[in-house]
């Protein structure tokens, strides 16, 4: 089976970055979110670690590009980038979550 690159493996539109300094070399697919605060806000709120932890047990410090933003509600369900609709999550979760509700994935019932 073949890796995705890492492009591929970032091309979810709502794999938001908590690097405001990094936004112009944001990889493609990646699509920042605009209001930087709020970003440095979910970041210090959820301990820059993953709060899905579909993949992962959550307890690695995420930094730069490893560090996306999930949706909780997601944005093609017309869930809002707001505090409590956003969680610190690393790439791995937030691509296995998608676009969907932790409670639509298999096991998170
Ligand atoms: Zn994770």
């Amino acid at each position: 089976m073949d890796v995705p690159s890492l492009a591929e493996r970032l091309n979810v539109a709502w794999a938001d970055t908590t690097e405001p300094r990094d936004v112009e070399s944001a990889p493609p697919g990646i699509r920042p979110v605009r209001d930087q605060s709020l970003r440095a806000r979910v970041g210090r709120r959820d301990e820059h670690r993953c709060q899905l932890k579909l993949l992962c047990d959550g307890s690695k410090v995420l930094t730069g590009w490893d560090l996306t933003l999930d949706h909780t509600i997601p944005r093609s369900k017309g869930g809002p980038t707001t505090m409590e609709n956003l969680t610190v999550a690393c790439v791995p979760c937030n691509q296995r979550k998608a676009d969907k509700l932790l409670s639509e994935l298999p096991g998170n019932s």
